[in-house]
């Protein structure tokens, strides 16, 4: 096998209670990589359909992903990338980590696999590390592994997956305006009180335990940030209305995707998550911003062959 083509999907971050360590993997949105292997060694950026990105590969992330496994791996020979962006750079859902997980995805496959997905993880972070200054797996992670990922710790990394209950869907309404993930990190605050901590580690506890046990209005419960979203929504128009909107049409809860813009809603069943989709539309409609919908279920595998 010299080629293999791939759907590598778009994630949500954070997923409010768990601040750069946990995501999520959707479904119905995500690029289309193709990968080759070529005679030159290292790593060609061939096309990008779609954005406007650098094609020179240390400055793309995926190419940086790229290089790091190939630099571990030390093929005999290169690889050729070619990338049709669907999820809009600086969109909040993963833009930058679905082209390193892709790539590091692609390559080892192409190479027979000699690692897990799991273990693709810190090369997939050398990208993201390039799109946003820090090393940062929470989207890499689901990207590669599907469900809901946990980072409970970074050094040494450890990465505990965990499957989403079947009928949970999210929704994300992306404004179409551009937010970095360096300026977004910018305005968080380094220290943080006991008291936010404590309700912090019970959102957590409480959304993870939600998870294992199916229990959907645990999951709602557990859904708020203390830490990040009080000071960083300032950065998204109509912030708190969008959410108010999702939960009177029934989510049980959300926050900011990422570091935004995109905002997210998680509801049970796709009836839900669909309505919720129109009552944030509603509300961004009136402002004249253009933005993109998202409805999908959870990913429960992460990247696919196509
Ligand atoms: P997102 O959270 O949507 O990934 P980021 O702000 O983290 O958004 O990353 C987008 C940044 O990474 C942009 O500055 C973009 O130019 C850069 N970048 C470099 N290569 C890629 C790529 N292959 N896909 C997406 N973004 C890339």
């Amino acid at each position: 096998m010299n080629r293999i083509s791939i759907f590598s999907p778009a994630t949500i971050a954070n997923v409010s209670c768990g601040f750069d360590v946990l995501g999520l993997c959707l479904d119905s949105v995500g690029d289309e990589m193709t990968i080759n292997t070529a005679c030159p060694k290292g790593v060609k950026i061939k096309e990008i359909i779609g954005a406007d990105l650098p094609l020179v590969a240390e400055k793309n992330v995926g190419g940086v992903a790229a290089l790091a496994l190939l630099e571990h791996l030390q093929p005999d020979h290169g690889f050729e990338i070619s990338i049709k962006k669907n999820i809009k750079a600086g969109s909040g859902i993963g833009s930058s980590a679905a082209s390193a997980a892709g790539a590091v995805f692609a390559i080892n496959h192409l190479l027979g696999s000699p690692l897990s997905n799991k273990e693709l993880v810190p090369f997939a972070m050398q990208g993201e590390k390039l799109a946003s200054g820090s090393a940062h797996a929470d989207n890499v992670a689901p990207a590669l592994l599907g469900g809901f990922t946990l980072i409970r710790s970074y050094e040494p990394l450890d990465i505990i997956k965990i499957d989403a209950p079947e009928e949970l869907y999210a929704t994300v309404i992306h404004p179409q305006i551009e937010l970095k993930t360096m300026d977004a990190r910018s305005v968080i605050r380094e220290n943080i009180t006991l008291k936010k901590a404590t309700v912090q580690c019970g959102n957590i506890a409480g959304l993870i335990s939600g998870l294992y046990t199916n229990d959907y209005n645990l999951i709602g419960r557990s859904l708020h940030d203390e830490l990040v979203e009080p000071v960083r929504y300032i950065l998204i128009p109509k912030f708190k209305e969008i959410k108010v909107a999702a939960m009177s049409a029934g989510a049980l809860g959300g926050g900011i995707s990422g570091s935004g813009p995109s905002v997210f809603a998680l509801s049970r069943g796709v009836q839900t998550a669909q309505k919720a989709a129109e009552a944030m539309a509603s509300v961004l409609q009136d402002t004249g911003i253009p933005f993109e919908l998202h409805v999908s279920p959870i990913n429960p595998t992460g990247i696919k062959i196509l």
